[in-house]
């Protein structure tokens, strides 16, 4: 019998389904014109492109010329923080994040702070959620633009999105949210709520990496990051990965599908018997995040005496995929900046663990890590000299 194998970090990425794959692969080699040439194969191309715009503005309610590809969800978080900024630069020069956001948010705005703009980091409450009213006593008359994602990739946590951006709307301040985690994998509806950009990725819905998009409302000019052939309506230049395209749209497709058939009710089933599991199991852990308002396949703890990097390469040795904190973290011995933004102090933070199902988890595969993970834990507490302290 092979070993079982369990991954269960699809925060980081996920599994291209076998049918966005089979989507995908005539546009490698049969299907190979540029989108942009006016014979017969470009038409073609175009077409394909054109069809996965749809597919994508479909699922979040959007209209299609409000999809802007891009080359993943880094380079969409950039086009909307810097287009807005550079687009807007007159009618000021404040922006407003969160401290929980994705680097390839924050970095983006802190690198504006240190060219011209200005920016005010809003904290959040011990279950990372980012307060309206917090949100509305830091705008200014010169706030052109908040930043607040819809889901943290690291504790899970549901962001109030539509108070956060009605508080914009009420002020004319642009609101963007950084989607990439919960897009594909809740009922996300963008002409139901004020946001007026999105950030979208493939990769963690299914789809292939380096493809992703950013929904930008109507009538919203942004400046382009990129410039070269005017693709993309003229907001993102080069040639169209028409393969990932098409394999972005038959994501969303798929997504659309899964989210209209209450599949996600299994997930959901599947994450708390997880957490209810390892919490009967294991004492001293703490959920991180919110408890209710969080992803559906997303469960994080702390685990208190141990490292995450030890439990994750225990993990690893039983076959089970998992990660210690952020993927862009690890390597670093500092603890994760959004899990010390909830409050929690050193030590706890640096036993984190975050879990992450994918729609193919199942109900053998939590038996698997609920088996393996305690004498795992057991077994790193039995070492550290801050557990024996304790007790
Ligand atoms: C993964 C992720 C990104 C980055 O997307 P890439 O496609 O990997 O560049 C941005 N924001 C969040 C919340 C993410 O989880």
């Amino acid at each position: 019998m092979t070993p079982r194998k369990v991954y269960l970090d699809n925060s980081a990425t996920t599994q291209v389904d076998r049918k966005v794959l089979e989507a995908m692969l005539p546009y490698f080699s049969e299907e190979y014109g540029n989108p942009n040439s006016l014979h017969a194969w470009g038409r073609e191309a175009r077409k394909g492109v054109d069809n996965a715009r749809s597919q994508v503005a479909q699922l979040i309610g959007a209209e299609p010329k409000e999809v802007i590809f891009t080359g993943g969800g880094s380079e969409a978080d950039n086009l909307a923080i810097k287009g807005a900024a550079w687009a807007l630069k007159d009618k000021g020069k404040h922006i407003i994040t969160s401290s929980i956001e994705h680097h390839a948010l924050l970095d983006t705005v802190k690198w504006l702070g240190k060219n011209g703009y200005d920016y005010t980091v809003l904290p959040v409450d011990e279950t990372g959620m980012a307060d309206p009213k917090e949100l509305e006593a830091a705008i200014r008359p010169d706030t052109i633009l908040t930043s607040i994602m819809y889901a943290n990739n690291e504790i899970g946590t549901i962001e109030p999105v539509a108070e956060l951006g009605e508080v914009c709307r009420r002020h004319g301040v642009l609101f963007h949210t950084d989607g990439v985690q919960a897009t594909g994998h809740i009922k996300i509806d963008v002409k139901e709520l004020p946001i007026d950009m999105m950030t979208m990725a493939a990769h963690k819905m299914y789809g292939p990496k380096g493809v992703g998009a950013l929904y930008v409302r109507k009538g919203i000019k942004l400046i382009p990051v990129i410039h070269g052939g005017g693709q993309e309506f003229g907001v993102r230049s080069g040639t169209e990965n028409t393969p990932g395209l098409i394999g972005f749209g038959m994501a969303a497709e798929l997504a659309a599908n899964r989210l209209a058939s209450g599949e996600i009710d299994n997930e959901i089933r599947l994450r708390d018997r997880l957490i209810g599991g390892l919490t009967e199991r294991i004492p001293e852990i703490t959920l991180t995040g919110h408890r209710t308002k969080r992803l559906p396949y997303h469960a994080s703890i702390c685990v208190k005496y141990v490292e995450g990097e030890g439990m994750l390469l225990l993990m690893d040795a039983a076959g089970i995929g998992v990660s210690s904190g952020s993927a862009c973290t690890s390597g670093s011995l500092e603890p994760s900046y959004v899990l010390l933004a909830l409050g929690l102090d050193h030590p706890t933070a640096h036993g984190s663990v975050r879990m992450t199902l994918s729609k193919d988890t199942n109900d053998e595969d939590i038996d698997y890590v609920l088996e393996k993970f305690p004498p795992i834990v057991e077994k790193l507490r039995y070492l550290s000299p801050f557990y024996k302290k304790n007790q």
